[in-house]
């Protein structure tokens, strides 16, 4: 093999090596980002609700979530949040989105079977941070179509607070 060869060998191998690490690297933090820090669900990119907390950014797994943690100011100070359109993934100001709640799709607990109860002999499903389902939405609009589809109610930034609030 000439110098030259031997050079080209090693470069390209060290480039594969410096690929495979940052491409390792960046699976890593995409796992460490795809968990929400409030319940330990994966965070999907259509529900994901992005809120501020002691300057931190954090992603919950969903605007009810998201939500619970600005009421309880759980984990510290809440700040500005930002919630995605389910409809495009586009992040959206939390309190210029349209939220439907209840409706009949679960995107955190999807596959999850509903933790039950029976006092007095009547199933009651548990408490879930994340239920009822609060889907977010551009606008007002999208909401009420999403809302004739899959059922429940449709509310702005200051009711859907107030609903968490209670429940
Ligand atoms: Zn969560």
């Amino acid at each position: 093999m000439k110098t030259s060869e031997i050079i080209v060998t090693l470069v390209a191998l060290i480039a594969i090596g410096v690929t495979s690490f940052f491409a390792y690297r960046y699976e890593q933090q995409r796992e460490m980002a795809g968990m929400c820090p409030f319940c330990d669900r994966m965070v999907h990119s259509v529900t994901a609700y992005r809120l501020m907390i002691d300057g931190h950014e954090m992603a919950a797994c969903c605007p009810r979530c998201g939500m619970h943690a600005q009421v309880n100011q759980e984990k510290g100070k809440p700040g500005k949040a930002w919630a995605t359109d389910v409809n495009t993934g586009e992040s959206v100001a939390a309190e210029s989105a349209t939220y439907v709640e209840g409706g009949e799709i679960q995107y955190c607990t999807h596959g999850n079977q509903p933790v039950t109860h029976e006092p007095n002999g009547v199933s009651v499903r548990e408490y879930d941070r994340c239920l009822p389902t609060l889907a977010a939405f551009k606008t007002p609009q999208e909401a009420e179509v999403y809302q004739q589809q899959h059922g429940g109610r449709v509310l702005s930034y200051t009711e859907a607070l107030d609903s968490v609030r209670k429940q």
